[in-house]
């Protein structure tokens, strides 16, 4: 099957053809730098993440860009409620942003480029726009009007008859309500304090939308085949990327258009007022292991809403300590006589695990094939129907799963002195059959995140999960 993606723009799933042979131009809509990063938006850098990755594991050469947005109305209002300076500010969250990034396993993107080290870039997108009529000054702010660009929601499927003629937004997000002549640049006001650049344009600063287009074209080219984000950006966000690229490149800005879904925590959209809002911080401080965060944002299929609740990440623990436990009981089998079933188990789950991929990424698929591959090779385990090569060719069956999947990566169990001490003061117990005491120490070791099990090589140490 050849791979397809269900395409905002056409809304319809198409077979995926790059512009470049074997080359893939992509760009994700990056974090806005003014707080730590909720669990709803990493379930967008993680579908990007995964997009990436299946490209990348079916042979292409992926070039991925993700902005960082380090200037706009919410982070200049985090500043100067704080009284730092908005780059002092918006450092701290970068630096969080990245930390997030490297626990849930994400790949990095070839660039991070940040808003505020584009600013003569954008200005001077702004002032091709006025040069050729889509754009006009007032009071000091620059927008784009709308009615000179027939295409305007094509993306969002809004109908030209509901634009209204004359409104004019300077704000960074709106509804479809408000649907009008968006700001390009904004004249500085003193809700901006120190923060402005003395341009061209006059003293001020981008807008948000601008933003995109003018890094995504700078590093990509004005023609790229990837464009990714939550199904909030479709409006009015990437409906203004296009028109902002469009009206000045004349060609068509990007191929595929792929949103995903919301994220909804115990079934309710995640709001402060609910108490129901997690940072990916906050989840990682309840001791959750963030590869079974990744497991669980990851294995609902991108386009439906996503439910997050504990008891589905205890579920995500669960089927994350399988893996563990099947990759590490392959490592153990000794037995010498090939299974030939075991060449044809792989092989079709290979190709039912790019089937299923090739739909639009459907994961939830993906992954059951692969639990039926793990239990099928378990049981022919326990049944000593699996040689030792039988075993390492599932395993590395596995690992080419995991360059898509990205959850077998284990942390290094550096055991500090204290468990080792009390290791061997559980090894001493048990060659005195002591069970008691072994017992005892066992559960202060567990009590400590560490779990003993005990293997015909001797005492095996893992964390709880
Ligand atoms: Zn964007």
């Amino acid at each position: 099957m050849a791979l397809r993606f269900f395409n905002t723009l056409t809304r319809t799933k198409e077979e995926f053809v790059s512009i470049e042979l074997g080359k893939v131009r992509m760009y994700t809509c990056g974090p806005t730098v003014w707080d730590y990063a909720h669990i709803g938006n990493f379930r967008a850098y993680i579908v990007a993440d995964l997009i990436k990755r299946y490209l990348g594991y079916k042979g292409y050469e992926v070039k991925h860009i993700m902005n960082i947005t380090d200037v706009d109305d919410k982070t200049i209002a985090g500043s100067q409620s704080e009284k730092v300076s908005l780059s002092e500010y918006t450092q701290r969250y970068k630096k969080a942003f990245f930390e997030d990034l490297e626990n849930l396993n994400i790949e990095k993107a070839d660039l991070y480029p940040e808003a505020t080290a584009h600013i003569m870039e954008m200005v001077d997108l702004v002032k091709k726009l006025l040069e050729n009529g889509h754009a006009y000054q007032l009071e000091g702010s620059t927008y784009f009007k709308i009615s000179t660009f027939p295409p305007y929601g094509q993306l969002s499927k809004m109908k030209m008859g509901d634009l209204k003629a004359g409104v004019r937004i300077s704000k960074d997000e709106y509804e479809k309500e408000e649907v009008g002549d968006f700001a390009l640049w904004k004249g500085w006001d003193e809700k901006d304090g120190e923060v402005f650049w003395g341009t061209e344009r006059g003293k001020g600063r981008p807008g948000w939308h601008i933003e995109c287009s003018t890094m995504s074209m700078k590093y990509l080219g004005k023609h790229f085949d990837i464009h990714t984000g939550g199904v909030d950006l479709i409006f009015p966000h990437h409906e203004n990327e296009i028109a902002q690229s469009q009206a000045v490149t004349k060609e068509k800005f990007v191929n595929f258009w792929l949103h995903n879904e919301f994220l909804m925590v115990e079934g309710k959209k995640m709001a402060k007022s609910l108490g129901n809002f997690y940072t990916l911080r906050d989840i990682l401080n309840k001791g959750y292991n963030p590869m079974a965060i990744r497991y669980l944002l990851m294995s609902t299929y991108y386009r439906q809403q996503l439910n997050f609740t504990f008891q589905g990440l205890e579920g995500a623990k669960n089927a994350l300590q399988r893996f563990y436990d099947f990759m590490d009981s392959l490592t153990r089998v000794k037995k010498q006589k090939d299974n030939a079933m075991v060449d044809e188990l792989l092989r079709k789950a290979r190709v039912d695990f790019e089937n299923a991929l090739d739909d639009d990424l459907n994961m939830s698929e993906a992954l059951g094939v692969i639990f039926d591959l793990v239990r099928d090779v378990n049981r022919l385990m326990d049944e000593e129907e699996l040689s030792s090569s039988d075993a390492l060719k599932a395993s590395n069956q596995m690992k080419s799963f995991d360059k898509v999947l990205g959850i077998l990566k284990k942390e290094e169990l550096v055991l500090d002195d204290k468990i080792k001490e009390l290791i061997l003061k559980r090894e001493e117990a048990r060659r005195k059959k002591d069970w008691a005491l072994a017992d005892k120490i066992r559960k202060e070791i567990k009590s400590l995140g560490i779990i003993i099990e005990d293997t015909p090589e001797g005492p095996k140490a893992k964390r709880k999960m």
